[in-house]
């Protein structure tokens, strides 16, 4: 692949890579460290062209991610998407879930387990996937605990690339056919996702991957913007206003600050008054090296080695730990931990309250938003956002659920059963 085929031409509202350390300015090209200082970096964008535009704009625009176009770095041309087309899921009011927890105030769950592969991965992937083809790449690779493999295997099938697909061996059964369906080249690989992660590092870098976008290594800064998509939504379904507290579970961490970003963004435009908000970031106890750095009061990240049954959220190691603590300390919020029986708890209370089934990860969510709340450090008089972001049937076998009752079809059994007296 020649050097000139790795610089995004696409006409958008992105100007540069920025480092997020030092502040060192790149080209839109395919790398995600600082050449300087190996920092991450992240898209930049001319203030000028996201002041242009409006809410009329965006409503114009189809029922899905692309309706921010306007405001991402690729795939202002409807041809140019290599999508899914995800985004636009139910923002769903949870009103019995609230009065349980003691809410005054509207308590909201923005359910992505609505998208074309039941995660909110599909939001980053179709960005990712859009930059990849911009920027020159024939074929896709991810390494994944899970729901990002499942994407990257649809998308790739929609596209027609080829897709490589790596994997910690020991994923939930369903998260491992939700990805084969697709028929990637699927690699089980003997080891935590971080040393996955490490190992997909080091086959970037051979000339048999040369022309693969890896989707959360070489283009992760494009990747990473399709989450702004989360908090763009929620403003908007409600009614173009920033909610006053959101919470939301850290695996790598980039979703947090994405959605922290996207209200930034959209104070920083007018398209919603600038109202404060607050970020809760949610962890599992067997994967927690963000809420510890957060309490220990740290501004690093200490890597650990994950356990339990949250295994989407199992990055033992999260790149953008250091800025969930930014955001989440600038913002005046938290982040609280729970443990594999709160989370199956938080599943359950989710499901009898609201009628949505969350995957482990959205169980961990909805364990520490009612921890939040009993530390007082929720205000249940505010407006709150939670974010669930994959689908129960994935992990389902993480719950002991059965039928109640058990009887032949015959009204007899059914007397005999208790349902009739
Ligand atoms: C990947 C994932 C997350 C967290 O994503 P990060 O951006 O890595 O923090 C949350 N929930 C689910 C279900 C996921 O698959
Ligand atoms: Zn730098």
């Amino acid at each position: 692949m020649s050097e000139e085929a790795l610089v995004l031409t696409v006409e958008s509202p992105a100007s540069c890579l920025r480092c997020r350390n030092c502040g060192a300015q790149f080209p839109l090209i395919a790398v995600h460290a600082c050449a300087e200082c190996f920092g991450p970096l992240e898209v930049g964008y001319d203030q000028e062209k996201l002041n242009a535009v409006t809410r009329a704009q965006i409503e114009a625009g189809p029922q899905n991610i692309w309706r921010y176009a306007p405001l991402l770095p690729v795939g202002q041309d409807p041809e140019t998407r290599a999508t899914l087309n995800p985004g636009m899921t139910k923002l769903v009011r949870a009103d019995r879930l609230g009065a349980e927890l003691g809410f005054t105030a509207p308590l909201w769950v923005k359910d992505d387990s609505g998208n074309p592969t039941h995660a909110f991965k599909d939001r980053v992937v179709s960005l990712a996937l859009t930059a990849a083809k911009g920027l020159g790449f024939t074929s896709v690779a991810c390494a994944s605990t899970g729901n990002l493999a499942n994407s990257v295997a649809a998308h790739a099938a929609r596209i027609g690339w080829p897709a490589t697909v790596f994997i910690p061996a020991d994923l939930e059964p369903s998260k491992i056919i939700a990805s084969a369906v697709y028929a990637p080249r699927l690699v089980a690989v003997d080891g935590s996702y971080d040393d996955v992660n490490r190992l997909t590092s080091e086959l970037g870098e051979t000339d048999e991957f040369e022309s693969t976008a890896f989707v959360n290594q070489n283009v992760r800064p494009y990747y990473a913007e399709g989450s702004k998509t989360l908090g763009y939504e929620v403003a908007e379904q409600l009614g173009w206003k920033i909610p006053a507290q959101v919470v939301i579970p850290i695996a790598s961490g980039s979703l947090l600050t994405k959605i922290d970003k996207a209200f930034a963004e959209l104070a920083k435009i007018g398209l919603v008054p600038n109202t404060p908000w607050k970020v809760f970031g949610a962890q599992s106890l067997g994967c927690s090296p963000v809420a510890e750095a957060f309490h220990a009061g740290h501004d690093v990240v200490q890597p650990v080695r994950p356990t339990g049954i949250a295994k989407s959220l199992n990055i033992g190691n999260p790149a953008d730990g250091p800025y969930v603590l930014d955001a989440v300390r600038r913002t005046g919020g938290s982040i609280a931990v729970a443990d594999d029986d709160d989370i199956r708890e938080g599943i359950s209370l989710l499901a009898r309250t609201t009628g949505i089934f969350a995957e482990t990860a959205g169980g961990v969510t909805v364990s520490c938003l009612a921890k939040l709340v009993k530390d007082g450090l929720i205000d249940t008089s505010q407006e709150t956002v939670i974010y669930n972001t994959g689908e129960g049937l994935k992990t389902a076998d993480v719950l002991d659920v059965h039928p109640t009752h058990r009887i032949k079809p015959t009204l007899k059994s059914a007397t005999e059963a208790g349902l009739l007296s």
